[in-house]
């Protein structure tokens, strides 16, 4: 039995004279994991399945299956740092094409793509990688791809302030593409606009034309 990571959202606001500078620490509460009853459980299933777990081929597979299954779902907590926009640069940050992969919660099957991350920067601006790191740390779990747009899009907000904010998440789903209806290649866009990329319609054309996506 798994419980669904929570995500907690802090505020470590350090003191002194400058008005909170955000520091946002995103780190989820998840259940710690038990390798070895994992273990002991996917080779469970592999017999259920038919599989003969007894094989030289599969010995270690229970173990190797369970350990890529944990990496997969243990986000890394890190410290989402920001700076001060002193150069009062008031035009659209854009990063396109960040690679990345999750896991399916309804078949424990991965889904990747790419991420489009932009913010119009009001006082705060954040290092590029951080963006990445941001996507990284929501793509571990278990997922659905609207649900993951939504967390990246709400916690740059979070940690912005921005004017505007606009996430698009571009992915395959093996569930789709391996299974099923067998729909190789199809990909799904989602997005989350925030602020005046939600609300001013100009400010969103910017945003997806220098993306490349059609609205
Ligand atoms: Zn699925």
């Amino acid at each position: 039995m798994t419980t669904m990571p929570r995500t907690a959202l802090t505020n470590t606001r350090e003191p002194g004279p400058v008005a909170d500078p955000p520091h946002l620490r995103l780190a989820r509460a998840v259940t710690p994991i038990d390798l070895e009853a994992a273990t002991g459980a996917v080779r469970a299933l592999l017999t259920a399945l038919g599989q003969d777990v007894g094989s030289e081929h599969l010995s270690d597979t229970p173990r190797r299956v369970a350990a890529a299954y944990a990496e997969l779902l243990t986000p890394e907590p890190f410290v989402l740092t920001t700076f001060p926009n002193d150069d009062r640069y008031d035009e659209l940050v854009l990063v396109r094409d960040v690679p990345f992969r999750s896991l399916c919660e309804h078949h424990l099957l991965p889904f990747h793509g790419v991420a489009h991350l932009g913010y119009l920067p009001d006082q705060r601006i954040v290092g590029l990688s951080k963006l990445a790191r941001v996507v990284e740390h929501y793509a571990r779990g278990l997922q659905v791809q609207e649900r993951l747009t939504q967390q990246i899009a709400t916690c740059l907000q979070r940690a912005l302030h921005a004017k505007g904010v606009a996430v698009v998440l571009e992915a395959e789903h093996l569930c789709m593409s391996l299974r099923g209806v067998r729909a190789a290649g199809a990909r799904t866009t989602t997005s989350a606009l925030l602020g005046l990329h939600r609300e001013h319609p100009p400010t969103r054309a910017e945003f997806f034309a220098l993306t490349g996506l059609r609205q």
